[in-house]
């Protein structure tokens, strides 16, 4: 079988496990006073200060969280919860996890959601006339996930100059892939998650920058400096410590791997004379997500049939009950057209061989001849 939606998730890193395992001995709890818990505060310390640096952050900066879902929900929910009825601009390719979240809160906030670009990045232009005075935060991800474009965050940051606006960003997909520098991006909020990055399922984090307020959506003990209750997952966050270290020192060596397989990927679609454009501007995607556009299949077909084949693909867009629902980062970027019902996204690994690539362009191939018969 070949496996090409890392994007939806990744393996668990083995080396990372052994290592969790090893550390399993030590299994009091953070917030007990004897010298059990003290062993396991200090290795949960350990792994907050460690993420911390990887993120050019200061520790006490660091919430732990059950993944970016959390995160983001913490994020958005957090501000909402100090303002009145705040002005929150964010844009229509958000995850889910973002999106719903406006969606949910619809009655307290009044949302701006800014329209994609064909190139797949979001419009900053659009940016300057929605951004108003009393906008209170700005909530942007950095890379989509659907698509795999790099947004353009450094020039956010500059119409945001100046301005009282907090700025909230989702970087799962680009931890490990760019850059991942808090101060740089000049974010206030920043959400990651573990299983992105060869870490466990149920663990993530929100960077929140000290001078940042938020009201906790868990209440209870005061674990996580009060911004989260609950005894901590001692052991998924030594995961995701390591996955972050994992994928920041071995990032070029990644990224390098990915960008070939997805060059030969595209290459032997050509010589396959399989028709297909990608969705969005390829030089501004990062290594690892592509998203094509097969106009003489729908998606669902095609993601069956590459099934049946042992192909593991999606279309990026939610799944409900069976049936695939149109994209809504293609429709924000193309407009409601068949495009946003006849993509795949295809993500691929450092992991994955030069044979993998063959497979999936040979079974398109193979799909495609037998549709045009
Ligand atoms: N944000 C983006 C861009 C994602 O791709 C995902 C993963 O599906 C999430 C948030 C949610 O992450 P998690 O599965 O950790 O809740």
């Amino acid at each position: 079988a070949v496996y090409a939606d890392y994007a939806a998730t990744t393996p668990v890193d083995k080396e990372i496990l052994r290592k969790v395992i090893e550390g399993a001995d030590e299994f009091g709890n953070p917030s007990s006073i004897h010298k059990a818990g003290k062993r396991a505060k200090a290795n949960l310390e350990k792994s907050r200060r460690e993420v911390a640096s990887l993120l050019n952050a200061s520790p006490a900066e660091i919430i732990f969280t059950s993944g970016a879902t959390e995160a983001n929900n913490m994020a958005i929910r957090g501000i909402v919860a100090r303002h009145h009825r705040p002005h929150i601009i964010t844009t229509e390719i958000e995850h889910a996890s973002v999106l719903n979240t406006f969606k949910a809160l619809s009655a307290d906030v009044d949302v701006t959601c800014l329209p994609a670009r064909e190139n797949g990045t979001i419009d900053t232009e659009a940016l300057k006339s929605a951004l108003r005075e009393d906008t209170a935060l700005v909530s942007i991800m950095l890379v989509n996930n659907e698509t795999g474009v790099m947004q353009p965050i450094y020039e956010v940051r500059e119409i945001l100059a100046g301005h009282d606006a907090l700025l909230h960003i989702d970087a799962v997909q680009a931890f490990g892939h760019m850059a991942v520098n808090v101060k740089d991006l000049g974010a206030d909020l920043l959400s990651l998650s573990g299983h992105k990055i060869y870490g466990p399922k149920g663990i993530g984090l929100l960077y929140k920058s000290k001078d940042v307020r938020l009201d906790p959506m868990i209440t209870g003990g005061s674990q996580e400096r009060d911004a989260r209750g609950g005894t901590e997952n001692g052991l998924w966050i030594e995961a995701m410590a390591e996955a972050m270290k994992r994928a920041k020192d071995t990032s070029n060596v990644r990224s390098l791997k990915e960008m070939q397989l997805k060059e030969r990927f595209l290459n032997g679609l050509i010589s396959a004379e399989v028709p297909f454009e990608v969705n969005g501007d390829v030089n501004q995607s990062v290594s690892h997500i592509i998203n094509i556009h097969f106009p003489w299949s729908q998606a669902e077909f095609l993601l069956t049939a590459l099934d049946m084949a042992d192909i593991y693909l999606s279309a990026g867009s939610a799944c409900h009950a069976g049936t695939l629902e149109p994209s809504h980062v293609l429709e924000s970027m193309y407009g409601k057209t068949e495009r946003s019902t006849k993509s795949i996204r295809f993500s691929f690994s450092y992991l994955m061989e030069d044979e993998d690539i063959e497979h999936i362009v040979e079974a398109l191939k193979d799909i495609y001849e037998r549709l045009m018969k």
